[in-house]
């Protein structure tokens, strides 16, 4: 039962959460922008984090939700369309965030404290089309499972609840996606996911050559160099040219920097830039010199950007990739409640 009494205040209990939380935020191996979410429950209520706000941002603006846990639970079994809105408290919610589009996996999940975050070391495991396999020996001993990608929010929700009938898990790696963790406790839940980490670690591929300056073109045709130095190194490796440019990985990659990339072999090629546009790429590989994004993208865009080396310069060099299918990205591109997420990110870069 939700004691009602207990909703005036704030728990002290998500001090703890907050520190974490800020921690793997401003670990952008774990966690880019305003993605990956973490969630506390508490006297029948779910402290999750707020879709669009940054974990980063936790310890200097309240970044949780309050939302019963019982009704959405119920709503999620009675497979409901929204079982969340409904259940935000009100009365602790004056600013009307709307909660994580992942609130449902986390109310499903029984540990006081869950923890999803877009682990590099995760992901470039989980785009590889055996990545169950690959996941065995290194996760053998911990009570895990493979979900292959869903959409996020609801469907994923639903996916995960079909797999835990057959066993409870503390670990669970989403396919083209990234992990979620459950535990007792913050402490618990910090030292699990470390754990996994240290499992899944692989050695970072090397890459030759150094970013060049671009030339004028570049800002004639509105694009600019990515700002992470890191997410350069994309485009100076042909191996990892031709795996971003052959479909998307994952759906943060899709939802701020839109489907694949796009690959400019002589650079200053407006025509190439044009199409791309068309299709709604916004990251623009020039092989061997760098990587360009369009001058409209914001910081979110080029945190995905970085994103996007760290996770490939883990891919092991015998990995076949599984891409996000048309639809996936269709699907992503045309969410509202991303719409949303991206609003916020472009007022936080505004008041930043
Ligand atoms: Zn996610």
């Amino acid at each position: 039962m939700v004691g009602t009494g207990r909703l005036g205040a704030r728990p002290a209990a998500l001090d703890a959460l907050d520190r974490f939380s800020a921690r793997i935020g401003r670990d952008i191996e774990q966690v880019q922008a305003a993605g990956g979410n973490t969630s506390l429950k508490l006297d029948g209520v779910l402290y999750v984090k707020a879709s669009g706000l940054w974990l980063a941002d936790a310890p200097v603006r309240d970044v949780f939700v309050p939302v019963r846990l019982d009704p959405v639970r119920e709503a999620i079994a009675a497979d409901a369309a929204d079982p969340v809105t409904a259940a935000v408290v009100g009365e602790r919610n004056p600013e009307g965030l709307r909660p994580s589009i992942e609130t449902t996996l986390h109310a499903l999940l029984p540990h006081p404290v869950v923890v999803h975050t877009h682990s590099v070391r995760t992901i470039a495991l989980a785009v590889c089309a055996d990545a169950e396999a690959r996941l065995v020996s290194r996760l053998d001993g911990l009570a895990w499972a493979f979900v292959p990608y869903c959409k996020p929010g609801l469907p994923l929700t639903q996916a995960v609840a079909q797999r835990l009938q057959r066993g409870a898990c503390d670990v669970l790696v989403l396919g083209n996606h990234g992990l979620v963790v459950g535990a007792e406790s913050v402490d618990a839940a910090a030292r699990l996911l470390a754990e996994v980490e240290r499992r899944l670690d692989v050695p970072v591929r090397a890459t030759d050559g150094t970013v060049v300056e671009f030339g004028s073109w570049a800002q004639r045709e509105g694009l600019r160099p990515a700002i992470h130095p890191k997410a350069h190194r994309t485009a100076l490796d042909p191996r990892l040219v031709e795996i971003a440019s052959g479909g998307s990985l994952y759906p943060d990659h899709v939802i701020f920097l839109g489907p694949a990339s796009a690959v400019l072999p002589g650079g200053d090629d407006g025509a190439a830039i044009a199409r791309a546009r068309e299709k709604g790429q916004k990251l623009f590989l020039v092989p061997g010199k760098g990587v360009l994004l369009a001058d409209d993208a914001d910081r979110s865009a080029d945190e995905l950007a970085a994103c996007l080396a760290l996770v490939l310069e883990r891919l092991s060099a015998d990995a076949r990739c599984r891409y996000l299918t048309h639809e996936d990205e269709a699907a992503l591109m045309n969410w509202d409640a991303e719409a949303h997420r991206k609003e916020l990110a472009r007022a936080r870069d505004a008041s930043a």
